[in-house]
């Protein structure tokens, strides 16, 4: 399947993600996991003045689960999930509100700086995760679609099965490295610390599910 390009500066935000030496990096999960509940909120918003849909309040949660055999995080939402056409501009360009145009306007040099600032959204998934898969299903499409990306050289789209409406995004995380402990992210004591302290406000259930090796 031929490869898409990011837009240009996606892909030097993607760069500097990934080559990040950025010692925060725990804070992809707090993206991912607002990413999911703005996708609920959407949904919440929707059925407020949309009769034909109904906001039980049950049926909507994120879930985290980890799985140590085969090395990926999953972030599952129940939200309003994106059509082809919006995973092709939503991931495959930076947010025009996003760092990247901040850091131009002003001028500001260092990356790291703006890491710790701003919401860094998706992108920042491959601080961690050397291969990301987003498989998701739009409340208005009958058809789901995987997008697929190991990083700066490109993405692909194709469609898929997938029952519910939502969003997973399934990142393999990176192997450790002499100077890097990847592994904590695949923990369940380290993730519960992680949603605890940066995500505490989330007015949606996260629920954890971890397979142990
Ligand atoms: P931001 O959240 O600031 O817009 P992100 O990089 O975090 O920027 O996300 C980019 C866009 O991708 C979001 O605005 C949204 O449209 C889409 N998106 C990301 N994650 C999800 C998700 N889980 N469900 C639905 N849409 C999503
Ligand atoms: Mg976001």
């Amino acid at each position: 399947m031929a490869k898409q390009a990011f837009k240009a500066e996606s892909k030097r935000l993607l760069e500097m993600m990934i080559h990040s030496v950025y010692s925060n990096k725990e804070i992809f999960l707090r993206e991912l996991i607002s990413n999911a509940s703005d996708a609920i909120d959407k949904i919440y918003y929707k059925a407020l003045t949309d009769d034909s849909l109904v906001f039980d309040k049950d049926s909507y949660y994120i879930k985290v689960k980890a799985d140590k055999d085969q090395r990926t995080l999953t972030i599952t939402d129940t939200g309003i999930g994106m059509t082809k056409d919006e995973l092709e501009s939503n991931l495959g360009t930076i947010a025009k509100s996003g760092s990247l145009a901040f850091k131009n306007e002003n001028e500001i040099r260092d990356g790291h700086d703006i890491i710790g600032q701003f919401g860094v959204g998706f992108y920042s998934a491959f601080m961690v995760a050397d291969h990301v898969t987003v498989i998701t299903k739009a409340l208005e499409s009958d058809q789901a679609y995987k997008w697929e990306s190991s990083g700066a050289d490109g993405f692909t789209i194709e469609p898929v099965e997938k029952e519910s409406v939502g969003t997973e995004i399934i990142l393999k995380i990176k192997e450790n490295t002499e100077d890097e402990n990847y592994d904590e992210y695949l923990e369940e004591y380290r993730l519960r610390a992680i949603i605890k302290k940066h995500s505490d406000f989330i007015r949606y259930p996260i629920k954890m599910d971890v397979t142990e090796r």
